[in-house]
């Protein structure tokens, strides 16, 4: 089959040589001709010509990779869902450079050369990683060098020049942001930014860290938001280190109280330790045994830095895990340990009830109504109605009224190895008359109203948003996008169903996406459902009476009970078989 799919490919393109010229001369209706079957004998003695002809193949296959590489990014230019994902970018680039590859000195190599450049910095606009703007600068610097004679030696050097000049801005501001550092500075400012610089020194208060065999998450605490660094090295037996990952944190001081070695022993992680690197960096040093993958990024108000190391056999040590649980706690072989075993897809569940503590979530409409309270009377009803009803272990994150930071609350959840995670709110909006129902799963926000939500969820600005939208970017690729949304669509059209049936007045407000940090890092479908608005008269009143949340529980768990069956169509017949033997 793909050997026939190829052949017609192959054919296609073939025909493609015959009625293309060069890269941007594309005729229109190609792709009616090229559908047209009829022609697929006469093209067929093209191609056999073509293949046997090293000559032509060979150019042939230059423009015909070309012309791929271009298909893809077209597709990537008209879709802006796309556009959100660094793999997307990637695909395309490398699809360019192939291009140049297969033929180093030939007609199409500088166009592809350049196009994965241009890529690179389209890229680069959207990352802010430097490792992009670097790949961009670099590819540009090459055609100039190698393709003296060709016209994208001037599209490079056009490139390049608007490169260097939003280099420079960039690089001026950075500098009067950080004038203290540039000694012709006049003597007043210099007198001001050191005074300023000296009030300014962050401290770092502290080193948190939760762990799984195959997962950590490393937390750093300072007391103010601070530039920061990190690398990571490689093994080196000649001094006898491990790998190991450092983060410095510039213009820092270590705290006095802080625990300057944190022993972690895990499979993947020694110990992290802090220190003092010079007078005004502090580092961070994570010794790591094996390690697979790992995500830095920084939350604020309070600043932390959080580290997130996965582990090189996952899955071997999630096997090894359930068995010690299992053994640990023999009346627990329950259906949770077994359903992993079967292969049952969702197991382990955690349920996530916002706030708490000090942080009292949205206040209700009514004098004393918060958020926290109820989200956890609902999250506590809820678990009861999915251990009984879809026979899952479920853990909630806090069970009681305590305070719990974002990112400890994905750390349970990935530590713990749940198969999903669900985030309990209810919504908040000035407007007191806005009500309804909406379920968000992670990714970057699409309207403004969402950017709101996840602005109030994460007690942080409108414009600290868009921050964190740079960081998804990197994120994402442990992020489960689609299985999430596909968890919020059921949850989300459960609930609207069974609360229009007993209450009057159910919105849908349907199934949104924003960058929430309570879903940073999670590495299970994960969701936030907003169950209701606690500032609306009305549903603050419904959500402080139990039969309101019970229905509201209802819902969610034949939602979820709806995707677990979709993901896995035998798994509350084997379920019920597991009790059986039980
Ligand atoms: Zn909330």
């Amino acid at each position: 089959m793909r050997w026939q799919d190829h052949l017609f490919e192959k054919l296609v393109n073939n025909y493609r040589k015959s009625l293309r010229g060069l890269p941007g001369n594309n005729l229109p209706g190609l792709r009616r001709i090229t559908t047209h079957r009829s022609l697929i004998s006469c093209l067929l003695i093209c191609c056999i010509i073509a293949m046997l002809w090293p000559g032509t193949s060979l150019a042939v296959t230059a423009k015909d990779k070309y012309f791929k590489a271009e298909a893809c990014y077209k597709k990537l230019r008209n879709s802006s869902k796309k556009q959100k994902y660094r793999d997307n970018w990637l695909l395309c680039i490398e699809k360019f450079q192939a291009v140049y590859r297969h033929a180093p000195s030939g007609p199409w190599a500088a166009a592809g050369l350049y196009m994965s450049g241009s890529l690179y910095w389209e890229l680069y606009k959207r990352s802010f990683k430097k490792s992009d703007k670097k790949e961009a600068l670099d590819i540009f610097e090459r055609i100039i060098k190698r393709f003296p004679k060709s016209k994208y030696r001037h599209y490079a050097a056009r490139a390049t020049g608007s490169f260097s000049q939003t280099e420079t801005k960039k690089v001026e501001s950075k500098k009067a942001r950080y004038a203290k550092k540039k000694p012709s500075t006049v003597k007043s400012q210099i007198k001001k930014n050191v005074k300023s610089a000296a009030s300014k020194v962050t401290t770092v208060t502290g080193l948190r860290f939760w762990s799984n065999p195959s997962y950590t998450r490393i937390v750093i605490d300072a007391d103010r938001e601070t530039s920061y660094s990190h690398r990571f090295l490689k093994k080196d037996p000649l001094i006898n280190k491990p790998q190991r990952l450092y983060i410095d944190l510039n213009n820092s001081r270590l705290g006095r109280d802080i625990k300057k070695v944190i022993p972690i022993n895990d499979n993947l992680l020694r110990n992290a330790r802090a220190g003092q690197f010079t007078t005004d960096s502090v580092r961070v040093v994570i010794d790591i045994k094996s390690s697979k993958t790992y995500k830095i990024f920084s939350l604020k108000s309070p600043f932390r830095i959080v580290i997130d190391v996965w582990g090189r056999a996952a899955k071997e040590t999630l096997a090894t895990e359930s068995t010690l649980k299992t053994a640990e706690k023999k009346t627990k072989i329950t259906t949770s340990a077994l359903a992993k075993q079967l292969a049952l897809g969702v197991g382990r569940i955690v349920i996530d009830p916002g706030h708490g503590g000090k942080d009292f979530g949205a206040p209700g409409y009514f004098r004393g109504v918060h958020e926290k309270d109820i989200v956890l009377k609902i999250a506590k009803r809820l678990a009861k109605k999915i251990r009984e009803n879809l026979q899952c272990e479920v853990i909630l994150t806090r069970n009681s009224d305590r305070y719990l930071t974002l990112e400890e609350r994905t750390a349970i959840a990935n530590t713990k190895n749940a198969d999903l995670f669900i985030s309990i709110h209810t919504n908040a909006a000035r407007d007191r008359r806005a009500y309804g129902i909406e379920t968000y799963f992670l990714n970057l926000a699409t309207d403004d109203e969402a950017i709101l939500v996840a602005a109030r969820e994460n007690a942080t600005s409108t414009k600290n948003i868009s921050d964190l939208q740079t960081i998804l970017n990197d994120l994402m690729q442990n992020a489960k996008i689609n299985e999430s949304s596909r968890l919020a669509a059921y949850v989300q059209e459960s609930l609207y169903k069974r609360m229009k049936k007993k209450y009057s007045r159910i919105k849908n407000k349907g199934v949104k996406q924003a960058p929430f940090y309570v879903l940073l890092g999670a590495q299970m479908p994960a969701i936030l459902i907003e169950v209701s608005f606690i500032s609306n008269a009305r549903e603050c009143k419904r959500l402080a009476d139990s039969k309101y949340q019970d229905q509201l529980c209802e819902a969610i768990t034949t939602g979820v009970r709806k995707y677990i069956k979709e993901t896995s169509p035998t798994a509350f017949l084997k379920r019920s078989h597991t009790t059986l033997v039980e």
